[in-house]
């Protein structure tokens, strides 16, 4: 069998080569403009401007009259289908859509052959057929080579996470790494300054000299006004929503418009900006990335990673700018310590406010340092990885398991709930190590409570996660979000996502003794909202007996805290089971604090029955939590008893009325003077 190049081959090929370009020149151009607007092909044109798809028709062209050209060799065909199969990769040109288009000239290039002798056709076909084949096999090669690499980066960035403390080495360590990578142009991380203007901290490959660009204003900052032109971009955008914007076709759409001129400069042709959000859903710092070619940012694979820096680099920088920073000695010294296993689990009681049953207790990891000293969760939680944090929850899973277990054996019936990240929703090892420890332990499903900590940046895999959870539910193990009010988004969020109960934030909660009413109206209205959604309410941070009984009041389901019971290690459960009493009436409120709620609730009422005179004038009549405080633990206060009067004198004028406001706020300064006596 010949060779395909030079020698006999490139005789032959020399037949019709006369006519090759202008042929193949024809092709290209038919396949650009017929190729349907909704395939790959498609989008990747749509992109382009009239000038840069003419000139990508003629290079196209050109390269496929050097592929069937008789003067190439095979190495130097090798090297150019290289070449090819990166810029395809990068402008996202797939392997399925270079074989389709491969088929096509096929077929183009057998009907010329058979205006031939079958002497010439015959091994003219042959030619052309293998160097197809040796093209397409080069150019996806090429293709595989990218994907790996964008892998390798991912593999890097972990690396550099896991190594770095401060956000400053985070993003440089992210910023070396995605230079490395083909394709991308230019990167700047930037955050907002006090008046919505967005100022680079770094940057990576010609951003700088972008950056400077903008420092002499020949180009805008970004801004953050949606009004102002420099406000439209992709960065402005994806500052407001959120949501990661690209764009595609830096220089045909308006997207650049304010940048164009340096963009050109530069050559970039498309961009992508990536908001870092942080747990209460703010966006805190922008990455904005800008390539050479168009569609670069919009190939599946790109798209993944994008979504990958994103979450991993919103949650990390996240952390590291609120928290204090751990350094990496700490950090080192966390793992090991969770390597040996020196896991150590204290349990909390939670107490059932209407009737004063311990329905649950919660695990709550601590590490054991050399001289056995416990360390707190706060302390090591953030510094874990994803891959110790899973470790972390088997261990306190089996745990608590066990312990839940063998309370059972003694007796003491109640739950247990283990303290999970919310994206081990979406994993299914989570999921195997759940049923793992509570098959080995022999607990029944039911008797386990999963504790998500939720944050908008840990809702990637909502599939995924939707049929975990089911999994679960279907068994009987029960999905609480926790720490609900630490972070707006996740009200948003209750909505959508089925939870069987929440956990009121102790941050709430902790303010009452300052703001009372601030504190006790917000747990009274997210009790309300969460119950709508048919889940229980538990409060947590109820520090002393009168947060208690506030809670209980307003309505809610279950109180957690030094109140009612300290974490302790499983050793003291039983003995503390067996002399716990709850001792709150609901009917009668003995601190200041439940009379401020029963107020709340009281006044909640009266609004309420504004449409039934004669029911508010009932109402108003009746005997009233309030009354009873005062009547049994405020006797020394005569002016609460003379508000309390006014006030039901001023309410049956309805709870709008000016009168009744003013004797209400007074009546809320006198309780809030006793909750600050300490009453
Ligand atoms: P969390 O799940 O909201 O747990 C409640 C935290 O509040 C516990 O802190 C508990 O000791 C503390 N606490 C309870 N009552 C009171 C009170 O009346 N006043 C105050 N100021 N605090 C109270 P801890 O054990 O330090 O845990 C802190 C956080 O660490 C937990 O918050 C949870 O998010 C996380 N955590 C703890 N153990 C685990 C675990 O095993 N796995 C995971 N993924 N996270 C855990
Ligand atoms: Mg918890
Ligand atoms: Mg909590």
């Amino acid at each position: 069998m010949t060779s395909v190049y030079g020698g006999e081959a490139a005789e032959l090929l020399r037949v019709w080569s006369a006519d090759l370009p202008a042929m193949l020149h024809e092709f290209v151009d038919g396949t650009y403009r017929t190729v349907p607007a909704d395939t790959p092909l498609g989008e990747i044109v749509a992109r382009l401007t009239p000038d840069q798809r003419t000139e990508l028709i003629a290079r196209e062209a050109a390269y496929l009259a050097r592929v069937f050209s008789p003067e190439i060799s095979e190495a130097e065909h090798r090297s150019a289908a290289h070449d090819a199969g990166r810029t395809h990769a990068l402008v996202g040109v797939g392997p399925q859509t270079l074989t389709e288009t491969y088929v096509q000239l096929q077929q183009r290039f057998h009907a010329i052959e058979r205006t031939y002798p079958p002497e010439v056709a015959a091994p003219l076909s042959r030619i052309l057929d293998l160097r197809i084949l040796l093209d397409l096999s080069a150019q996806t090669a090429t293709l595989g080579e990218i994907s790996r690499s964008i892998t390798i980066a991912i593999t890097q960035i972990d690396a550099v996470l896991a190594n770095t403390a401060g956000l400053d080495d985070l993003i440089r360590g992210t910023f070396a790494v995605l230079d490395g990578l083909d394709g991308i142009a230019a990167g700047l991380f930037l955050r907002a300054d006090d008046r919505g203007e967005l100022q680079v901290e770094a940057s990576l490959g010609s951003g700088d000299r972008y950056h400077h660009a903008m420092e002499e204003g020949r180009i805008p900052k970004i801004n953050l006004d949606p009004e102002l032109s420099a406000g439209q971009g992709p960065g402005g955008r994806a500052w407001r929503s959120g949501e990661i914007v690209t764009a595609n076709a830096w220089m045909n759409v308006g997207e650049g418009l304010p940048w164009r001129s340096a963009a050109e400069e530069l050559g970039y042709r498309a961009a992508a900006a990536i908001p870092l959000v942080d747990s209460s859903g703010r966006t805190a710092a922008l990455i904005m990335l800008y390539s050479g070619y168009p569609g670069f940012f919009a190939t599946n694979r790109i798209g993944k990673f994008l979504g990958y820096l994103q979450q991993v680099l919103g949650r990390e920088s996240a952390l590291r700018i609120h928290a204090p920073v751990i350094p990496l000695r700490i950090r080192a010294a966390y793992r090991s310590l969770l390597r040996e296993q020196r896991v150590a689990v204290l349990y909390q009681p939670l107490v059932d406010l209407r009737d004063g049953s311990v329905p649950k207790i919660e695990a709550l990891a601590r590490l054991l340092d050399e001289n056995d000293e416990l360390i707190p969760a706060d302390a090591f939680i953030p510094a874990l990885g994803e891959e110790d944090l899973f470790e972390l929850t088997r261990s306190v899973l089996a745990r608590a398991c066990r312990d839940c277990r063998a309370l059972e054996r003694d007796g003491v019936v109640t739950s247990v709930s283990v303290n999970i990240p919310a994206h081990a929703l979406g994993e299914s090892r989570y999921r195997d190590t759940i049923f793992r420890a509570l098959r080995e332990h022999e607990l029944e499903p039911r008797r386990l409570v999963l504790e998500v900590l939720e944050t908008p940046l840990d809702t990637i895999d909502t599939a995924a996660r939707t049929s975990i959870a089911a999994e679960l539910r279907a068994a009987g193990i029960a999905v609480v979000q926790d720490d609900l009010g630490s972070a707006h988004s996740s009200l948003v969020r209750l909505d959508s996502y089925p939870f069987d109960g929440v956990k009121i934030d102790q941050t709430l909660v902790r303010g009452a003794r300052e703001k009372p009413l601030r504190s006790l109206e917000f747990v009274l209205y997210l009790t309300r909202l969460v119950h709508a959604l048919g889940a229980l309410v538990t409060v947590e941070g109820l520090e002393d007996a009168a947060l208690v009984e506030a809670a209980a009041i307003l309505g809610a389901d279950r109180g957690q805290g030094y109140g009612i019971a300290q974490p302790m290690p499983f050793s003291a459960l039983p003995a503390w089971f067996g002399s716990y009493r709850y001792e709150v009436d609901v009917q009668s409120p003995r601190s200041a604090l439940g009379a401020l709620a029963g107020f709340l609730l009281w006044d909640l009422q009266l609004g309420e029955l504004a449409r039934w005179p004669n029911l508010a004038e009932q109402f108003v009549g009746a005997d009233s939590l309030l009354e009873r405080y005062a009547g049994r633990h405020a006797r020394d206060d005569a002016t609460l008893g003379r508000l309390i009067e006014r006030n039901r004198i001023a309410a049956l004028h309805g709870a709008h009325d000016a009168r009744y406001r003013s004797t209400r706020s007074d009546i809320v300064r006198a309780l809030r003077a006793h909750v600050h006596d300490g009453r």
